[in-house]
This record gives structure tokens, C-alpha cells and sequence, in this order.
């Protein structure tokens, strides 16, 4: 029998409970301020990601069944300074990776007609299969599903504390002068995702405090315990909703190819 640990890691904020195992050793639950929603507590960030362009919505009556009539999959509700405001970011040297980001997924919004049930509300419709974290041998803690994935399927967003690339450099000095070890400092950067591709930090054009990170150091969801593969069977995309900030995507997991029933995630 699995060593189970915890019914719901979630505590009940998912809709489908994330069991916690640990057959390897005997450490406890790796300590998480659950949430389900990305967030800030940076006070001009916070400003910001309540103060959002909204996205005005489709009126698909239809629940959205298709696409090439949905004005959010259609991109038709994106006004020319969006896409305008989009070219200034990139630096034009890498196409493929432009287009991936005009493929970006526009889900159904606040301000759309359709219900919860359309297809192209993935992220707001949550958790849908049954996942489980568990002690790896030799990574920490890990994911694998309980129940086969089809290919394409949306797994959950990553969430996490959003701030700029800016401030965690600067949060890094501080420890760095402070006299942190190296493997603490190295600690900060773990769980940092970049939210776009546009705001790699590769593209030297853009400013340091207009690359948004998201950390799921201490807050965060069950998306923090994906491991980094050479392999992976998780592809992210990024996804617009409510609102037109191109530096700002919610990061979404999709199922890259059919996973089945105990593969890690
Ligand atoms: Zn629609
Ligand atoms: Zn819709
Ligand atoms: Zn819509």
C-alpha cells in the first residue's frame, strides 16, 4: 500500500483532491501556501495586474463550438495596437518562436456569452484528472497522473507570486551581501518561471522591470512539483484572458502526447 501523507495537498481548493505519497524516506509534506490563482504582494505589481486592458468577450451562443466563428480563437477582438505593442517586444531573429507566440491560446473571458462548460475557458474550469506528488528517489518531489491523459489535454496552470526579473535580482543581492550560502541563493531561482517568450531574458531590448517572472517558491500550485525533463510530456503555452498585456500570460500545461496512468509529470 502507498504511503499516503495527505489526502488533499490542496486542502480542498482543487477540484479534485492531490494526494501526497511517500514511500522513499520519512520527510514530511514540503511546506506550500496553496493557491490556485496567480497573485502579487508587491504593491505597484499588485496595481498592475488589477488594472489590466480587459479583453472585451465573443458572443457566441454556442458555448463556442466553432472555432472559426469564436471571435476570442479567431483573435478578430485584438485591436491593432495589441499586436503593434507585440512587435516592439520581439526582436525578429527568431520566427518560430514569434509564431508560437501569435498561436498563444485566447480563452473565453469574463465578457464572453458562452458558460463555464466551453472549451475554451481551460484554465477557469481548473483541475480535471487526478494527480498525485510523490517522493521521488533521486528529485525531490514529483507528479505523475492517476488516470491516462489524452494528448492535448489541459493539466493546470502554473501559479506562483508574480514579480518582475527586476526584483528578484535585487532580492538576490540583498542575500548575496547578506552572506546567504550560494545553495540558498541558488534556491530562489528554483521555482521561477519567465511568463513569455518575448520576455526572455535573452532579448536584451527589454527592460529588467518589464520581464515578469512568476515564483512558486512559497505559494503556489500543484505545478511547482513538475520536474524538468529532456523528455518532456508537458508542453506549456501561454494564455490570454482577461486581459491584453503580452508581458503577462498565464503559463497553462497541456499533455503533449497521450500519457498514461503513473507517468510523472
Ligand atoms: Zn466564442
Ligand atoms: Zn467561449
Ligand atoms: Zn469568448
Amino acid at each position: 500500500m502507498p504511503n499516503i501523507i495527505c489526502e488533499d495537498y490542496s486542502d480542498g481548493l482543487e477540484n479534485i483532491s492531490i494526494p501526497v505519497v511517500n514511500d522513499i524516506d520519512d520527510e514530511d509534506l514540503p511546506k506550500v501556501d496553496y493557491r490556485t490563482s496567480r497573485f502579487s504582494d508587491i504593491p505597484n505589481i499588485r496595481i498592475l495586474l488589477e488594472n489590466l486592458p480587459s479583453c472585451p468577450g465573443c458572443s457566441c451562443e454556442d458555448d463556442c463550438q466553432k472555432p472559426e466563428l469564436c471571435k476570442c480563437q479567431t483573435l478578430e477582438l485584438w485591436p491593432d495596437e495589441f499586436k503593434k505593442s507585440f512587435l516592439n517586444f520581439r526582436d525578429g531573429k527568431n520566427k518560430e518562436k514569434d509564431e508560437k507566440y501569435f498561436n498563444s491560446v485566447y480563452a473565453c473571458n469574463k465578457s464572453c456569452k458562452c458558460s463555464m462548460k466551453c472549451s475554451n475557458r481551460t484554465i477557469q474550469q481548473g483541475l480535471k484528472f487526478r494527480l498525485q506528488i510523490f517522493k521521488t528517489g533521486n528529485s525531490g518531489w514529483g507528479v505523475r497522473t492517476l488516470t491516462d491523459l489524452p494528448k492535448g489535454s489541459f493539466i493546470t496552470n502554473y501559479v506562483g507570486r508574480i514579480m518582475t526579473a527586476e526584483y528578484l535580482k535585487n532580492i538576490i543581492n540583498i542575500l548575496a551581501a547578506l552572506k546567504y550560502s550560494p545553495e540558498y541563493i541558488a534556491q530562489q531561482n528554483r521555482y521561477v518561471l519567465y511568463l513569455s517568450e518575448i520576455s526572455s531574458t535573452k532579448n536584451k531590448n527589454i527592460p529588467p522591470a518589464h520581464i515578469f517572472i512568476c515564483d512558486a517558491m512559497r505559494s503556489g500550485n500543484v505545478a511547482r512539483f513538475f520536474n524538468h525533463s529532456c523528455n518532456p510530456n508537458l508542453v506549456a503555452e501561454n494564455v490570454f484572458m482577461d486581459h491584453m498585456d503580452l508581458r503577462l500570460p498565464e503559463l497553462a500545461f497541456f499533455a503533449k502526447r497521450d500519457i498514461q496512468v503513473g507517468e510523472v509529470g
